[in-house]
């Protein structure tokens, strides 16, 4: 609802402050009249890293992880092991086992899990540029590590019957994460546990 005593390009701000994850109608407007107070420069600060985000921001050409150029870090990085793959649903994901300090390897993002009831079908996920670097480079393991609920489950299962016959060791996070917990929430200690632990699935 347009409250009337507000400017129009202020309650744009508010209204467009509301669509973001966990903010309410409340801290909208803090926001919002923090930012009419704030600087000039401070508050087009923002506006510029929203832009840039967008802007530059893309997929990696490799793995699908956030990039700002065709490579991300990780895939550039030639000390990284490129024959263990750890296939992972999103970029947060990524994040959180990076920041265990355990995986040597590099990563593949899906860009999501298979889910049908929502529409999400295997050709919807980064699946087929999975397989084919598999078979293009000397690929020794992929690491699922995937969410342990049922679309992760059912995930790592399709990619497992993919890669059947590729030759290459398929191994699953260990249960260490309690089934149904999100690897982006995991703490360091969780997903070390699940790493260390893994199997072949
Ligand atoms: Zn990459």
């Amino acid at each position: 609802m347009t409250d009337v005593t507000l400017t129009a390009p202020l309650q744009r701000l508010i209204d467009e402050l509301k669509k973001l994850p966990g903010i309410g109608a409340r801290s909208a407007e803090r926001i919002a009249f923090h930012l009419l107070k704030a600087q000039q420069a401070e508050a087009l600060a923002l506006a510029d890293a929203v832009r840039d985000v967008k802007e530059k921001i893309r997929p990696c050409r490799r793995c699908y992880n956030l990039a700002d150029g065709e490579l991300c870090n990780i895939c550039a990085d030639p000390r990284r092991d490129q024959s263990q793959i750890v296939v992972v649903e999103q970029p947060k994901d990524l994040i959180s086992l990076e920041a265990t300090g355990l995986i040597t390897g590099v990563y593949h993002v899906l860009m999501g899990h298979i889910a049908p009831l929502e529409g999400v079908e295997p050709d919807d996920l980064t699946i087929a540029a999975l397989v084919e670097r598999c078979r293009a480079a000397d690929v020794k393991e992929v690491v699922l590590a995937t969410n342990p609920n049922v679309e992760g489950d059912t995930t790592a299962l399709h990619i497992t019957s993919l890669l059947q016959d590729s030759g290459v060791k398929i191994t699953r996070l260990a249960r260490g994460l309690a089934p149904g917990a999100q690897i982006e929430y995991a703490n360091r200690a969780m997903l070390e546990a699940a790493l260390r632990g893994r199997q072949e699935a």
